[in-house]
């Protein structure tokens, strides 16, 4: 491709309305132009990135025994009512009307169409186990669109379905897409964790997410120092040292704490560590309880725990007035002692004694207070939210913590969708047997930000190469110079001959601004023709990752480059 003829729109300036790194360097390479909120044009060159993630992950897709299918974009409603999502789904599903008055989706997930092909053509156990995958353009009505390509509304995904006999069929369908995922992630030259992740109440027993590892990823992952265990923060668990505490040693007092509610205030009020404290935190759930959850004073909630403790859908904190009704006192002094809830609470309080807990009074903390003697907790378990440092929950090891950015994720559905619109076959018995379903996504979009989330400096994008939209950039530096535009012409061409993905940047500019480009766009490989070195018949090579420049013999320069691509891309 030549640069002069190419629209590759660069920008100089950082647009304002871009918060995350990707989406930044995504508009100033000319990768995307935002359409509206959450839409995009792709530009040539950030096209291209996408088809290389699209290429990898068909081929290993396809490697996998997964075939391709395309279904529409727009789903007609009497399929999301057979599976009761029509009404479940919120407002992220755009729902529209033709002109005959039908109602219509478009599609930001598939079960219910891939699960209405196969229950129509798919008969017999024989035809299984079965997987088929698209690739697709989703649309989910997101509240908050934002960070370019990492939360579209109208965003490029591949997802996946898999149809087995029984649970172990599924079992099997979802350990090959497991592993598919880990090669399609190593090929794209990512530093990845496959994290056990919480499958919230849409059910299903078993679910994965990818996750690439970036400072700025929106999801918290943990994952063990010396074993393969990690996980999402939501779900991660953590191994109780099951303590026992100290007898008492103290007596219950009360000490006054004037305006000191939070933890910290305490603490430093009452010249103790706030590990010395007990939290207790008045929570609410969906279906109505009102509760205490006590915590150690230095740690977090998470509330996905508690609500699989409780069984419930979701947990808040209670509102001023609940707890000034529950424990009599405005909040910042609530405690567990003569409590009149149900009191649940961390393992780790389990080998706490001699503790500090508000008092339900205004301004007053109680010291020396003991479980049993003082407190009756009704249940322990694990409730808190992981930390790095943590024991793991498998093995000795010690837990790290991450941030991520959710890539893939693949999802173990059972019979869910399969039920719901009757998909079933007859077995080698003749019985007629419900499908057990996987569904397995990947964001391509995603993916492809989550790359530069990963791989850039403060000049611009380091392309892994196999998701770089070109493999090398050659650098004329003088189109004017005769020599130089032959040499550079050459290389060129001898590269496309080669196969190599090639970018001429044949442009008229002066060279700070073509090299200002150059490491802007971020392409790995870059070879400079220019007339110093044509001289002692060189170019110049150097790798966008960084190291040193070296010069290399014109005659010499295309199998050379040619050969650092094929070993970059382990070929
Ligand atoms: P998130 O938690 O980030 O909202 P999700 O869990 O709802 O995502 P899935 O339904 O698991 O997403 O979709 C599969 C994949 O599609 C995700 O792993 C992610 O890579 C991608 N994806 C989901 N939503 C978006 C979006 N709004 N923009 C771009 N990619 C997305
Ligand atoms: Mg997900």
């Amino acid at each position: 491709m030549r640069y002069s003829q190419y629209l590759l729109p660069t920008l100089k300036e950082t647009p304002s309305d871009a918060e995350v790194v990707s989406h930044q360097l995504m508009l100033r390479a000319g990768m995307i132009r935002k359409v509206a909120a959450g839409i995009y044009d792709y530009l040539p060159l950030g096209l291209r990135s996408l088809r290389k993630v699209e290429q990898i992950v068909r081929e290993e897709m396809d490697r996998a025994g997964a075939h391709e299918v395309l279904m529409p974009m727009v789903v007609p409603a009497e399929l999301w009512q057979e599976s009761g999502r029509w009404q479940q789904y919120g407002k992220e599903l755009l729902r529209l009307k033709d002109r005959k008055q039908g109602e219509f989706c478009l599609g930001p997930t598939h079960e219910e169409v891939i699960t209405d092909i196969v229950r129509n053509d798919v008969r017999s156990y024989r035809q299984l186990p079965l997987n088929l995958y698209q690739i697709q353009t989703k649309f989910r009505d997101e509240i908050r669109p934002r960070f370019g390509l990492m939360r579209g509304r109208e965003f490029i995904m591949k997802d996946a379905y898999s149809f087995d006999m029984d649970d172990a069929g599924a079992d099997r369908s979802y350990d090959r897409m497991y592993q598919a995922y880990r090669r399609i992630f190593e090929r794209c030259g990512l530093k990845f964790r496959a994290v056990e992740a919480d499958t919230g109440n849409i059910g299903g027993s078993s679910s994965h997410e990818f996750m690439v590892l970036a400072a700025s990823g929106e999801d918290e992952i943990v994952s063990c120092d010396s074993c393969e265990y990690a996980a999402n923060v939501e779900k991660a668990e953590i191994r109780s040292a099951g303590q026992k505490a100290a007898e008492p040693g103290a007596p219950l007092e009360k000490v006054l704490t004037p305006a000191r509610k939070t933890i910290e205030e305490v603490s430093a009020f009452l010249k103790v560590e706030p590990r010395q404290l007990i939290k207790t935190l008045i929570m609410q759930t969906d279906t109505g309880e009102t509760l205490a959850v006590l915590l150690r004073g230095d740690r977090e909630l998470n509330d996905v725990k508690l609500c699989r403790l409780l069984d419930c859908a979701w947990v808040e904190m209670a509102t001023e007035d609940v707890v000034l009704k529950a424990t009599g006192a405005p909040s910042g002094f609530a405690g567990p002692v003569g409590l009149d809830l149900r009191i649940v609470a961390d393992f780790e309080v389990q080998a706490m004694s001699d503790f500090i807990v508000g008092a339900n009074e205004k301004d007053a903390h109680f010291t020396g207070a003991n479980l049993g003697r003082d407190i009756e907790v009704e249940q322990f378990a694990d409730l808190r939210k992981a930390e790095a440092g943590d024991p793991c929950p498998r093995c000795d090891g010690l837990l790290e913590v991450w941030r991520g950015i959710e890539v893939g994720h693949v999802f173990k559905l059972g019979t869910k969708y399969s039920e719901a619109l009757g998909a079933k076959v007859l077995d080698d018995q003749g019985h007629e047997r419900t499908l057990v379903m996987g569904c397995y996504g990947i964001g391509v979009g995603r993916t492809v930000a989550a790359a530069i989330e990963q791989n850039h400096d403060e000049n611009g994008i380091i392309w892994p190469l196999a998701v770089a939209p070109f493999q090398v950039l050659v650098v004329m530096l003088n189109p004017n110079d005769e020599a130089v535009r032959e040499a550079a012409d050459d290389l060129y061409r001898q590269l496309l001959a080669a196969g190599v993905e090639v970018l001429l940047d044949d442009r008229d500019e002066r060279p700070g601004f073509k090299f200002k480009d150059a490491d802007l766009v971020g392409i790995p490989l870059r070879v400079t023709v220019g007339a110093r070195g044509l001289k002692d018949g060189q170019v110049e090579f150097k790798e966008r990752a960084g190291g040193e420049v070296r010069m290399l013999p014109l005659g010499e320069a295309a199998a050379e480059v040619a050969e650092q691509v094929r070993k970059g891309l382990g070929l």
